[in-house]
């Protein structure tokens, strides 16, 4: 693992030179999962799997030579559509829906011929940060079970670092790869909006949704981004120019590259993530960068415009789950309207319903101009506002969350404080900028410790160079169950 800082490429050559065939893997795997000890997934593809790893031996005993992903194997966030598979968001309302399309990143990967193991288990449709809101139960965190493992992708996090997938896909509206990424002590890229197709994926809110991998090296984030990064045409936010591509610049000096930290993440958060912040500083300062506090006061609006126009987008979103096209339909109603209200009510779950109902109000046309419009006048000043910090620095670095991984129940009376969770991610899905977590320490309960970065729009390949060169100086992830740590 060590020599590879990839599990892709180490499972791609025990492959290859036979040291494993793929169904063997392939059932190492799924035995893990079996043993359900994080409740990660929601649906296990077993016979999918092992059919798609007979093919690939078939391949390799044949003397066929196999691609990078051919063969690994993964599990995916239970918004994106699986053809044929079951995708219930986390909720009772698509409890026994079947796409009958795949998802664009998820047919990337498949063409590629990565391996499903199976539909993770997330927070009901994407709504919240420890994975508490699923309808199929909260997921554990490997590192310490009486923990939640972050959300809203909890069960890809925890399937990655507890050893049931080589690598997850996850979607981040507000911070749903990072935040997860850092409670789990694993890798989590949120690319740029427009890099990664949304086709596919059961929207949140779709002015700030983007797709992304959950990994355990930066290096295998780089493989995986490479992979699913590219134009879709079936998405009308999908950006169509040349990708900046990043496996090969991972191992660039980073000697001179400007690092700024704004002054207000470094307040108000955990003195323990504080002073591993610091640390990670002082690293990239050996590395030579250059490094400079900046202030940046209107961040102080982030979370307001994130919770603003998010729920206005996700309660238009979610409007199409009525009860009479496809999803939860109760067996008893008296007529339509009944129908839809029985439907609604008994197929979602409270923080769902909490944002519908606020994001109905935040759009009904006698507030519209002073909650949504305004909250996108401010998104799009921030948007400056970062443009300039961007003239000046080549990377951000902060804080991915406030506190490290919090027990279940945490914000049980209190939404609002499960909400400033977000707090240091929401920002690059504003500003639709790519963003990364890598775990950077541990505090005194031994609980992982995320460090973020920020780098411009579309420049994936300056973040992953700063994060590889990070990483190759304090690899700090511990692979705490399952088969990952076979390697
Ligand atoms: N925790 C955030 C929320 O509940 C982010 C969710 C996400 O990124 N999908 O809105």
């Amino acid at each position: 693992m060590k020599s590879h800082r990839s599990i892709i490429l180490k499972i791609h050559e025990l492959l290859e030179t036979k040291k494993i065939s793929c169904v063997e893997l392939i059932k190492k795997y799924l035995d893990e999962i079996k043993k359900n000890k994080f409740n990660a997934y929601i649906t296990v593809t077993e016979n999918e799997a092992l059919n798609s790893a007979a093919l690939v031996d078939k391949k390799i005993s044949s003397g066929q030579e196999i691609k990078l992903l051919e063969g690994i194997p993964v599990s995916l966030k239970d918004v994106i559509s699986t053809k044929g598979i079951r995708t219930t968001c986390g909720s009772r309302m698509l409890e026994n829906y079947v796409p009958i399309y795949n998802a664009t990143c998820w047919e990337i990967l498949k063409n590629n011929g990565a391996i499903l193991l199976g539909k993770n288990n997330q927070d009901e449709f994407a709504m919240g940060a420890s994975n508490e809101t699923s309808f199929f139960g909260p997921v554990k965190n490997p590192y310490d079970i009486t923990k939640v493992p972050g959300g809203s992708t909890g069960g890809g996090a925890a399937s990655v670092v507890g050893g049931l997938a080589a690598f997850s896909i996850g979607t981040d509206t507000g911070g749903s790869l990072r935040q997860p990424a850092s409670f789990c002590g694993i890798v989590g890229l949120k690319p740029s909006y427009g890099s990664v197709s949304r086709y596919g994926i059961i929207p949140m809110a779709s002015s700030f949704d983007q797709a992304g991998p959950l990994t355990l090296t930066v290096k295998d984030a780089s493989i995986v981004y490479d992979a699913i990064s590219k134009f879709d045409e079936k998405d009308s936010s999908s950006n169509s120019q040349a990708r900046n591509l990043t496996y090969d610049s991972l191992d660039k000096d980073i000697s001179g590259i400007r690092i700024g930290i704004p002054k207000e993440f470094m307040n108000g958060m955990n003195s323990e993530i504080i002073s591993s912040i610091k640390n990670v500083i002082k690293t990239y300062e050996n590395l030579g960068a250059k490094i400079d506090y900046f202030s940046l006061p209107e961040v102080k609006y982030a979370m307001s415009i994130y919770y603003v126009l998010m729920c206005a987008e996700a309660s238009s979103n979610l409007g199409r789950f009525d009860g009479i096209r496809y999803g939860f339909r109760p067996k008893n109603y008296n007529n339509v309207e009944d129908l839809i209200i029985r439907s609604r009510s008994e197929g979602f779950g409270d923080e769902v319903k909490r944002r519908i109902l606020l994001g109905t109000y935040i759009l009904s046309s006698s507030y519209t101009n002073n909650f949504y419009k305004k909250a996108q006048e401010l998104r799009e000043f921030l948007t400056c506002a970062f443009a300039s910090v961007f003239e000046e620095f080549d990377i951000i670095l902060l804080p991915t969350t406030p506190t490290t991984a919090f027990g279940f129940d945490y914000a049980e009376d209190d939404p609002i404080k499960m909400y400033l969770a977000d707090v240091c991610t929401v920002t690059a899905n504003e500003i639709k900028i790519p963003a990364i977590s890598i775990p950077c320490g541990f505090d005194k309960q031994n609980l992982p410790i995320g460090v973020q970065l920020f780098a411009p729009r579309f420049r994936e390949d300056i973040l992953l160079n700063a994060a590889y060169k990070y990483e190759s100086e304090n690899f700090c992830v511990k692979i705490v169950d399952g088969v990952n740590n076979l390697y």
